[in-house]
């Protein structure tokens, strides 16, 4: 339960010392939610080093995976996956906690949880009111990435962005400039399982917009 893990009362008291080996106060601007192994964080770490960023995964034995996974790629790699970190927490209660206002450039939902039950939709972690609050930690300009195998959950993630005043999609133009929407299906654990059984795929990447005023 939640109580076996700490929660940090506001973004300003995380050590990120802890987290990142060379942490100069730059502010962390990715973040995978519900990121299981990994996978994606991994192959970001390398294409992007000068980027902080830091998975969020509430069970703790894949938690740890990941980090004895970071460790020894930085053992294994001097220098390198020092910008990369997992914490352990429910994404759903505590994004405020870690993330300020506009302080992320990119946040990922890949293959999340479907709860499929109409009275289990409020457990979805891509939703209306969670999505105010992911408004609120992405910066005017950042993109929000989700993927996922089951098409009702697919859809249901569409249609919650769409419906959001301060989200918009991008372009065929954009989504096929952006190197990161290819590594959504192919750099996560899930997404590999996915691809092995030739299975489909639904994606819905936004970016985050100011809210339109009428003239
Ligand atoms: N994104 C990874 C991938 O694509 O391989 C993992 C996908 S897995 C199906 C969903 C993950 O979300 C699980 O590891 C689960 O523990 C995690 N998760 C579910 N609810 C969460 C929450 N409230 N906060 C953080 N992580 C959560």
């Amino acid at each position: 339960s939640d109580s076996h893990f700490p929660v940090p009362v506001s973004p300003s008291q995380v050590d990120y010392t802890l987290h990142y080996p060379r942490y100069d106060g730059k502010k962390i601007a990715f973040a995978d939610i519900g990121c299981g192994f990994g996978g994606l964080l991994i192959s970001l770490a390398t294409l992007f080093p000068d980027t902080l960023m830091v998975g969020m995964e509430l069970r703790d034995k894949v938690t740890e995976y990941g980090k004895e996974r970071i460790l020894a790629l930085r053992t294994g790699n001097p220098g390198q996956y020092e910008n990369v970190s997992v914490v352990r927490t429910n994404s759903m209660k505590y994004i405020p906690n870690y993330f300020e206002k506009g302080q992320l450039t990119k946040m990922f939902f890949l293959f999340p949880d479907p709860h499929f039950k109409e009275k289990n939709h409020r457990r979805r972690v891509i939703s209306p009111h969670l999505l105010d609050e992911y408004a609120y930690v992405l910066r005017v300009g950042g993109i929000i990435y989700t993927i996922t195998d089951v098409e009702e959950l697919g859809l249901w993630m569409k249609s919650c962005l769409e419906n959001h005043p301060l989200f918009k999609p991008l372009t065929e133009d954009e989504l096929q400039r952006d190197p990161v929407v290819k590594l959504l299906s192919t750099a996560t654990e899930e997404g590999q399982k996915v691809e092995r059984n030739g299975g489909q795929t639904f994606q819905a990447v936004y970016r985050r917009v100011e809210l339109a005023l009428p003239h």
